[in-house]
């Protein structure tokens, strides 16, 4: 059997190929959910609100590629009308002409969709929640994994992020010492980041010919959009914190970031029905503090990851992991299919 490590995109791609090839397996997660850093809540009427990965563009073609193998849609993300840039908050407002570029896509129904439908695809007993792996043992033909259960496998794929796996899981024996060093000096993308949303009865933005989008220095809200659905039936803004944010109490976020939007919304913007924030840093299945600055996407993709450890048995897979697109989704679509050839190429 193999064990895969982490249930986000990665994890639960992994698994989705190895069931294809017919290799038993079963995944250890961490947290009491799927999904990782993708996770979409859900207003009460359904009001899809990304509070992690959210949009992806024409050159992320293994990630469409699967969208479409999942029977799923994606759109354009909204960007009509006028935009505004603020130097700070507080700060006059300033309409803006955004430069042409390459459209940005969403997932239909948010990208949790995606999760769901790798998730329903798999035998429901093969995936562990609640089960925080800490240590890894080499065995003779095998390796024994250590959460909450321990259990027996013909081979270890590591799917969660590198600065994870180098300070939170023991391995008997060691890891090579530059393997660690690289993986602790490995930025983990976006776990600095604080997300916010608000559910709106109607889009007052659009109506007024805005296209909801907001970017200002720094913040509170450093970047915001136009979060309604494809159908132009739900309705949401949604976006970024400056991720200093996180020190203050979530009272005192929520104050700041209406204030903001009513300089640039107007007064509409606080005739909300639904309030959302995720603070990623305060995730410990995500976020590590690093030992020194990292600048984003530091060592993602290092060849070291190639390598396989445990005498082929113990192989590292996630976002982080890829030399294509390391971080973003695209990479972690890139990384499950990697691990599985090597996987296949080892035995
Ligand atoms: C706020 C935010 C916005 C983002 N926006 C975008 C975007 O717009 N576009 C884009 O392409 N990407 C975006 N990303 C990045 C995208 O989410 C990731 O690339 C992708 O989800 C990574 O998947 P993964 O499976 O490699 O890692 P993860 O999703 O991190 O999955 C790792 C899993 O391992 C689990 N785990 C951790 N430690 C252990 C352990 N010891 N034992 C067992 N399980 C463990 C974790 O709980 C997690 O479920 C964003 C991320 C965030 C946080």
């Amino acid at each position: 059997m193999v064990i895969i490590i982490g249930a986000g995109l990665s994890g639960l791609l992994t698994a989705y190929h190895l069931q294809k090839a017919q290799i038993p397996f079963k995944i250890l997660e961490a947290r009491d959910r799927i999904g990782g850093r993708i996770l979409t809540y859900y207003g009460s009427k359904g009001t899809a609100v990304e509070m992690g990965a959210t949009w992806f563009g024409p050159q992320h073609q293994l990630l469409i590629q699967l969208i479409r193998e999942l029977n799923l849609g994606y759109f354009e993300q909204y960007m009509q009308g006028t935009s505004y840039y603020q130097a700070s908050a507080g700060a006059l407002a300033q309409a803006i002409i955004l430069p042409n570029q390459d459209p940005s896509y969403r997932i239909t129904g948010g990208t949790t969709e995606l999760i769901k439908q790798l998730y329903n695809s798999l035998d429901k007993d093969s995936v562990l929640l609640n089960q925080t792996v800490n240590k890894l043992e080499l065995q003779d033909n095998s390796v024994l994994v250590k959460a909450k259960i321990v259990l027996k496998a013909k081979a270890v794929i590591v799917s969660c992020p590198p600065k994870l796996w180098a300070h939170k899981i023991t391995y008997e024996p060691k890891l090579p010492e530059n393997l660690i060093d690289v993986a602790k000096a490995t930025h983990t993308w976006m776990e600095d980041s604080i997300k916010v949303g608000f559910v709106y009865p109607e889009p007052f933005w659009r109506n007024n010919k805005q296209s909801g989008a907001l970017f200002c220095n720094s913040g509170p809200l450093t970047e915001y959009y136009d979060h309604s659905n494809e159908e132009g039936t739900k309705f949401a803004l949604c976006g970024f914190l400056h991720p200093a944010y996180k020190k203050t109490t979530q009272q005192e976020r929520k104050l700041m970031v209406l204030n903001q939007l009513k300089e640039v919304f107007g007064e509409k913007s606080l005739l909300f029905t639904e309030h959302f924030e995720l603070i990623w840093p305060s995730e410990k299945h995500t976020f590590y503090p690093s030992l020194s600055y990292q600048f984003p996407h530091q060592n993602n993709g290092n060849d070291i990851y190639e390598e396989s450890y445990f005498g082929g048995r113990l192989l590292f897979s996630g976002t982080e992991t890829s030399a294509h697109f390391g971080g973003y989704m695209e990479g972690a679509v890139y990384a499950a299919k990697a691990v599985c050839d090597r996987l296949n190429s080892g035995f």
